[in-house]
């Protein structure tokens, strides 16, 4: 049973205290002047219980860039599709290397180890591009049904940054396209994948858009059943398991949730038939996880004792 007792306002604020020795510690990412120009020191938390309470801290009303974040949203969308066999083209097990490795879709032909690799993220577009006339359009209106905010959009800045350093995305997809994983025109494929890294939302939308794989796939935003039971489950798992880049063991070892993170310093984390909970905060630590936010994650599941395990 959930602690009903727990004083989540007051969590927060106790969190945002106890973070702050912990900023200039991390590093913005830096491969595009979008996300590296941030204010280090932002910081946001918003959690959003299944009773449809709202707490938050900090910038939590302010956008940001939810880059990697989006490979969770476009899997739910993908699963929620009629007829789709995700799992011939990619697997489902931690990777083990960086997000954006290619040494391992050379030797395992062409299928990514997880969908929330760059590899994996780029065929799970491909699925939704193959079978869609305006895919970007789609992705982009699912995720504002799902946060119930129609003011969600692409930041186009970072979009065409985006396309302007995304070579290690492009061999990506070639590779695979190579081995037959791809079907999309590349440059088609690419577009779309790095429309939906630019995506900006705020930690409160974020929490709202990730209420599915708290309420058993139900939205109670959208009112409106978006996943099966069944896939919700294997959601969490794969995010328990691939969420977190390199890193997801540690995670899982101090914060104890599902989660999916973003080198826009974004992550998002659900405790099933409980709450969903959002961070941000841009300086990220050498895995590519926000560093303060992932420290904040790690607060609130200990004060709280609300974590899966
Ligand atoms: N747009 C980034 C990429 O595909 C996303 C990185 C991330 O958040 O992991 O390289």
């Amino acid at each position: 049973m959930i602690n009903s007792s727990v004083d989540f306002q007051g969590v927060l604020e106790e969190i945002e205290d106890e973070v702050r020795p912990f900023f200039g510690q991390g590093k913005n990412a830096d491969y595009i002047p979008a996300l590296s120009d941030v204010p280090g020191h932002k910081f946001a938390m918003a959690v959003q219980t299944v009773d449809g309470e709202t707490f938050m801290i900090g910038d939590a009303e302010e956008n940001f860039s939810i880059q990697s974040i989006s490979k969770l949203f476009t899997l739910m969308q993908v699963l929620g599709l009629e007829d789709v066999d995700i799992w011939s083209r990619v697997g489902r097990e931690p990777s083990g290397t960086a997000f954006n490795s290619l040494v391992q879709l050379e030797y395992e032909k062409g299928i990514p180890r997880n969908p929330f690799i760059n590899a994996g993220a780029i065929v799970v577009t491909d699925i939704l591009a193959s079978r869609s006339a305006d895919p970007s359009r789609r992705i982009d209106d699912y995720y504002r049904m799902l946060s119930g905010n129609p003011a969600n959009k692409v930041d186009e800045v970072v979009a065409l940054s985006e396309q302007e350093h995304g070579y290690r995305n492009a061999a990506l997809a070639n590779l695979m396209r190579s081995f037959d994983n791809i079907e999309t025109p590349i440059p088609d494929l690419l577009d779309v994948y790095f429309r939906q890294c630019a995506l900006t939302t705020s930690c409160v939308d974020l929490a709202k858009a990730a209420l599915p794989l708290v309420c058993g796939g139900y939205s109670p935003i959208a009112q409106s059943q978006v996943l099966s039971g069944r896939d919700t489950k294997r959601i969490n798992a794969l995010l328990l398991t691939c969420g977190l880049y390199d890193a997801v063991g540690s995670f899982a070892y101090k914060v104890g949730l599902p989660a999916k993170s973003g080198v826009g310093g974004g992550i998002v984390a659900v405790l099933p038939k409980h709450f969903s909970i959002a961070v941000w905060s841009p300086e990220l630590d050498a895995s590519g996880n926000s560093l303060v936010g992932s420290k904040a994650l790690e607060l609130f599941t200990t004060k709280t004792d609300l974590s899966i395990f």
